[in-house]
Formats: structure tokens, sequence, C-alpha cells
């Protein structure tokens, strides 16, 4: 980490200005070579935060005249010595000024190495590190806000509140086990099964709420099925002529399909492209078809159209019942009826839909997010894990935390439990980085004299 780093931050091409920032302990040095201050005076009194203006050069040759931003270490995003030049922005002046900064030794920084950096230094967590890629890369505006609400670090503290009850559960036990003569009155049972209880209630809304948040942040996984003809492909075209999302890629997703994303009512749709499979073959066939049955079983959402009056066959009823849990039916073509009248036998909730003079998408709008809130009020400014490896953590966390529990309620001895309860603060710390075994010691000593 001795090196200093040098990149573009702003996106290459033409632009009314670019930033190129510096950061580690030689960056001072270089500035202190390149940039000729207007007023050298102010410069050399000039607090952190401010910009300066004057110009860069390489040698004797001046290669833009620029504004630089100063953050001395350590109260900067990386933690050390950061410069921001502000140049014009064409690409040759930046590329220009890139180069310079490496000819006097700054090497060209690693994706993400500014944000690595600041992690290592104690700047972000691991949480906040990811929510930053993640608001980078939002594509609803529901997305971003979820993103910058685990930035400003609400997120951390709930997971904190966490760490921090397993840590005195897991103090309570290594009391006991060194002191097992003791009378210390804390250490008695129902402290510890309460301490335990509200660590597992912790982690169990942590884990409720992510099912939310991940749906914010990756979006809802869904699939339109039904028989050919019934006017699947101008559902999906009448939603992406709407409402198509700016999709490069989702960090954290495998995108081994051919997927079209869509924003209805500020959610994320992923739309899974399995029309060929269900228009090419005879339906008896089609459902064969395990890529099909497996994109019906990973779906948090099936889309089901059908036409109004129609005899329901074998393998929608199927379909119907099977996933009755995440199914929204939509009785199409309403446009062609003589009466308004709809009658089908064996489901009692169904969108009345017409692609084509545009109706029921309110209502369908509607229904999609009356399931992904699921009655509740969630706001997307509300602290909820998302990232999937962050859920992985907790989920392995809260196994450790059950395991315990039982540890707690079997005759295991003591050592057993604190082994499990080890193991859950592992897996918390692995979520936000923390390196449990240096900071452990000192956190169980620092609560409790034991040595008294
Ligand atoms: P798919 O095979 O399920 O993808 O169906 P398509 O989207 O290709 O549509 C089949 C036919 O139905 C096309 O001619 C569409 O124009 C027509 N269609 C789709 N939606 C409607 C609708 O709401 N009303 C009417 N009258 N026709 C529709
Ligand atoms: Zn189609």
């Amino acid at each position: 980490m001795e090196d200093t780093i040098v990149a573009l931050a702003t996106a290459m091409g033409e632009a009314s200005i670019h930033i190129v920032r510096l950061s580690g302990p030689e960056a001072r040095r270089i500035i202190d070579e390149c940039f000729i201050p207007r007023s050298r005076e102010r410069w050399l009194r000039q607090d952190n935060f401010t910009l300066t203006l004057g110009v860069f050069q390489d040698e004797d040759r001046v290669l833009d005249e620029v504004l630089i931003g100063r953050m001395s270490a350590p109260n900067s995003f990386t933690g050390e010595d950061v410069y921001e030049i502000n140049c014009h922005g064409g690409p040759f002046v930046a590329q220009r000024i890139l180069h310079t900064c490496l000819r006097y030794g700054a090497h060209p920084a690693e994706p993400g190495e500014f944000s690595k950096r600041a992690f290592l230094n104690g700047k972000l967590d691991l949480i906040q590190a990811e929510a930053i890629i993640d608001l980078i890369t939002s594509k609803t505006e529901t997305s971003a806000n979820l993103a910058l609400s685990q930035l400003s670090g609400g997120l951390t503290k709930i997971i904190m509140d966490l760490r921090e009850k397993i840590l005195e559960t897991l103090a309570f036990i290594e009391a006991s086990i060194d002191f097992p003569e003791d009378d210390v009155e804390t250490l008695d049972r129902e402290s510890l099964a309460n301490r335990l209880e509200e660590a597992l209630a912790i982690a169990r809304d942590l884990l409720e709420g992510s099912k939310t948040g991940k749906i914010l942040r990756e979006g809802l996984l869904t699939v339109i099925v039904g028989r050919p003809n019934v006017g699947k492909s101008s559902l999906l075209n009448a939603l992406l002529k709407e409402d198509r999302a700016i999709v490069t890629d989702i960090p954290g997703t495998t995108r081994d399909e051919i997927r079209e994303y869509v924003s209805v009512g500020g959610i994320l749709l992923q739309l899974v492209d399995t029309a060929g499979i269900w228009e090419s073959q005879d339906i008896v066939e089609r459902l064969g078809i395990e890529r099909t049955w497996n994109a019906l079983k990973n779906a948090d959402l099936i889309i089901l159209v059908i036409e109004a009056n129609v005899q329901l066959s074998e393998d929608e009823l199927y379909i119907l019942k099977t996933y009755s849990d995440k199914i929204i039916v939509l009785v199409n073509k309403i446009d062609l009826l003589e009466n308004e009248k709809i009658d089908i036998p064996n489901i009692d909730h169904w969108i009345s839909f017409s692609v084509l003079l545009h109706q029921g998408f309110d209502e369908l709008e509607k229904e999609i997010k009356r399931r992904v809130y699921q009655g509740e009020i969630i706001n997307s400014a509300d602290p909820l894990l998302s990232n999937t490896r962050q859920i992985s953590s907790l989920e392995h966390c809260y196994a450790a935390l059950q395991q315990a529990k039982i540890s707690f309620n079997s005759t295991m001895p003591w050592d057993i439990l604190s082994i499990d309860i080890r193991q859950a603060l592992q897996y918390i710390s692995e979520l936000t980085g923390h390196h449990v075994q240096d900071s452990l010691l000192d956190d169980i000593f620092s609560r409790f004299c034991i040595g008294k």
C-alpha cells in the first residue's frame, strides 16, 4: 500500500471537465513538482477541501490550467493524501496529466483501489464499500436510495448492534468457563439466554428485510408464460417501450440467459426470456424442457397470460397450483370480448388486461408492488441488507446462533457453546470485514474485568 496511485475519476471522452485523482504518500511530492499555483502564498496556507487555481506542467511544458483539490491524510476518502486535479474535459488533456503523474512515480490504480484503500484504512466498512459500487450501478431510484442508506452507515449500525450482542454472550460464557465457581451475578443463565434471543431476533429481522433488499437491488426475477399467441411478446414489448431500465451489469449476478430489464413502479423486473421455448414446441414437450421448469421454479414472480373464456389446459392448471404464491394471472385481449363477462373456473384473482388498449398496466404495477412490499410500507431508504455476499454471511451467522441455542438448551458443556458463538462472530465479522481474532479479546476484556 505504499504505492501512490492515480486514475481518471471521470468517464473517458469529451466533457466539460475531467478529474484526475491521486492518492498516496508520494502524491504531495508529485503535485509540488507539476503544479504551479497562481498564488503560491495562498496554496501554502490553503485549507483542506478547498480548490486552488494554477497550471499543471510537465517539466516546463504547460499541459492545462487546472483547479486542484487537496484532501490531506487522514481526512480524505482513502485516508491518504489525496489530490483531485480538475482539468479541461478533452481526453488528451486528462491523458497527458495522467501520464505525467505516472512519469513522476505514481502507479495506475486498479479498479476499486481507492475504495479498497479507504476500507483498509478504516474509512469504510465492507458494507459501505459495497454500497458505493451499488450506488454507481443502480438502475432505479429505489435501488439508488437503498445503496445510499447503506453508505450512510445505518445498516452497519444494526449489524454492529448484533455483533455487540454476540460479543456480550461470548463474554458471559468465557467468564463462566474461566471462573465457574464465581457467583458473579451477571453470569446467570437467564440473562445469557436473553442476549442470545436478542441476537437471534436482530439477525432474523435483517434476513427478513434482505428479501426485499435483494429484490430492490437485483430486481424481481420475472417469467412471462402462456400459450402461443396470448400476447406475451406484445406485453414484453409494451413494458420495454415504456419502462426499459438501462442496465449494464449487476455485480454478483450471473447472466446466463437473455434478460430484459424494466422498472415498474420503481421496482426492477428482470424479465427472463423463455419465449423461444414456450413458442417453439407443443406444450407437453415444452414443459418437459428443464430450462423452462427451472425458470419457473427460480422465478420470484410468474406472469401467466391467458385469454378470456378459454378452457385452462392441464399445464396451466398445474402451474397455477404449484406456484400459487408467486403468480399473477393476466387475462389478455379483453377488448375482444362481446360482453365484459369473464369467467375462469379455478382462479379467484386475475387482472383484466388488454395490451392493445393499454388496459390493466396500472393494476399490474399495483399488484407487483403489493407482493414486493408484502403489504408493509418498506421505504427503500430503510437500511436493508441486499448484497448476496452479505446475506450469505448473515445466514451463516444466524445458523450458528441457532446452533448455540440448541447447545445452550442441552447439557452440552459451555466450551461447545463458546465454539458456536465464536462461529457466529466470525461470520458477522466477515460481513463487515472486521478482523475478529485481533479485536475479540480486546472487546471482551474491555467489557469485563475478569482479572479482578
Ligand atoms: P405471444 O405468442 O404470446 O407472444 O403473442 P404475441 O404477443 O405475439 O401476440 C399474438 C397476437 O395477439 C398478435 O397479433 C397481437 O397483436 C395480438 N394481441 C396481443 N395483445 C392483444 C390484445 O390485448 N388485444 C388484441 N385484440 N390482440 C392482442
Ligand atoms: Zn411471442
